[in-house]
């Protein structure tokens, strides 16, 4: 008798726990992504920012999976679904294609960066949802200060020497700390022609608070420590351009302001991926403004009782798109099938998110916990903030690396993960601006 096949999509939160609660179990389990690694991106703009490496924030899936003989990694991209044929066809990194059939289907695939309907920002603007958008943005920050240490024009340099972050939630604030500290601190003293401190930050947004989402009293907080860093907000206000030179501002009123910067990054808003649109019209499923689908209460897609769907792609009740509704969906779902294969009765249970609430980073010493009735900021919020992620980080050696390189960050101020590649800021794809004569 040929074995259950369960194919599981993404390598995220949610795929990574579905497929852990499926180990052992008597079926063919196949865990697909596009990237080799599962990615903590909540460290990411510490990647991005010089404190840890790649290395630090990501785990091999093959390594995860290595011991689990049930469990088959590949690597692709999920780009097609035939829900009635139960098979998805996904492209190989050379763009051939090959065909996953399945008889449950778990999906995981996370949003990226929307720029509310401005594609033609993403150019000037990169966002922060993977791991090349990391590296990219250490690129441009790193970049940056080295092209302000050469330019000698004083209009020039000042651009160089401004960086503006959109959107101020969590991702945003913590990226606009971490430049400020980065040029205050850390490569202070190390360029000859500039003073790293004269940098200017700046954070905007079109809601009047930076994360909202806490709360007004933790909210003013963070906005308070952010202008003793020398980060300036700037609320309340839409971004209506970005280009090569500068971001533009614009009211409600119609007022327009401009700022002058050679960089931006762009933190402020997610959009499902391309696979979950075609993975709606092959189902028939509703979709929200994100892109969001529609689930019952038991993860799965209406009409579609072998088709779970997870984590920021889920829209269930409002669940946020945090780490935690996507790790106890992957449990939940993986869960579900574990019973569904081995022949046990399936419980009438719902899936029930359990919160444990949210924290954010603002600055050394400083970080937000809003957990319940638990509302914590400054020291006391930055351990619980340092303890949760260090528990939540995949593997060992990353949960120690991690802890020694903050002691060292925190002691002297040192960032060692800057290496950047060949090229300019905008591209590497040109290693020698020199080309060979003839
Ligand atoms: C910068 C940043 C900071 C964050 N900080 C926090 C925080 O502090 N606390 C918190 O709780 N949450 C935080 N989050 C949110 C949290 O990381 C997400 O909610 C969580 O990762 C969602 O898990 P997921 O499994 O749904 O998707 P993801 O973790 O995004 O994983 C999706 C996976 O699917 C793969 N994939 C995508 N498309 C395809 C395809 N077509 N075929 C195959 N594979 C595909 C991707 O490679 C990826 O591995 C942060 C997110 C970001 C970006």
């Amino acid at each position: 008798m040929t074995r259950p096949r369960v194919l599981i999509i993404g390598g995220g939160f949610g795929g990574v726990f579905a497929a852990r609660r499926l180990r052992g179990v008597d079926a063919e389990v196949t865990l697909l992504d596009r990237g080799t690694s599962h990615v903590f991106q909540p460290l990411l703009y510490q990647c991005a920012t010089g404190i840890l490496s790649e290395g630090h924030i990501t785990q091999p899936l093959r390594t995860m999976f290595r011991k689990r003989d049930n469990i088959q990694v590949v690597l692709g991209e999920a780009n097609r679904i035939d829900a009635a044929e139960q098979v998805v066809t996904a492209l190989r990194p050379d763009g051939t294609e090959f065909r996953l059939p399945y008889d449950h289907l778990i999906v995981g695939v996370g949003m990226r960066q929307s720029y509310f309907g401005h594609d033609e920002f993403a150019e000037f603007a990169p966002g922060m949802k993977t791991l090349d958008d990391a590296l990219n943005i250490r690129r441009r920050v790193f970049g940056a200060f080295e092209m302000a240490e050469t330019v000698h024009d004083p209009v020039e340099r000042a651009k160089w020497l401004t960086f503006a972050v959109v959107g101020a939630g969590p991702t945003g604030v913590e990226l606009a700390g971490q430049i400020r500290e980065l040029a205050t601190r850390t490569i202070a003293d190390e360029f000859r022609s500039i003073d790293p401190t004269e940098t200017r930050v700046l954070l905007f947004d079109g809601v009047d608070k930076v994360l909202g989402a806490f709360g007004d009293k933790l909210s003013s907080h963070a906005e308070r420590i952010l202008g003793h860093m020398g980060v300036e907000t700037k609320l309340g206000r839409f971004v209506s351009d970005v280009d090569s030179t500068g971001l533009e501002l614009s009211g409600k009123d119609g007022s327009k302001e401009r700022y002058e910067t050679r960089t931006v990054f762009w933190t402020a808003g997610v959009e499902a991926v391309p696979f979950v649109h075609e993975l709606a019209k092959a189902t028939g499923a509703e979709q929200d403004r994100a892109g969001r689908i529609q689930v019952r209460d038991d993860l799965t897609i209406p009409g579609h009782d072998n088709i779970w769907v997870l984590g920021d792609i889920m829209s269930l009740k409002k669940l946020p798109g945090v780490a935690e509704v996507a790790l106890q969906g992957g449990l939940y779902a993986g869960g579900r099938v574990r019973a569904l294969v081995t022949g046990k009765p399936l419980p009438d249970k719902p899936f029930q998110y359990h919160d444990l609430g949210n924290a954010a980073y603002i600055s050394r010493w400083h970080a937000l916990v809003d957990a319940g009735p638990l509302k914590l900021h400054g020291f006391f919020g930055w351990l619980i903030w340092g303890f949760i992620h260090i528990a939540f980080l995949s593997g060992m050696r990353n949960r120690i690396g991690t802890l020694a390189t903050w002691m060292l960050a925190i002691a002297r101020g040192r960032r060692r993960e800057r290496a950047i590649p060949y090229g300019n800021i905008r591209t590497a794809e040109q290693p020698y601006q020199r080309r060979r004569a003839g």
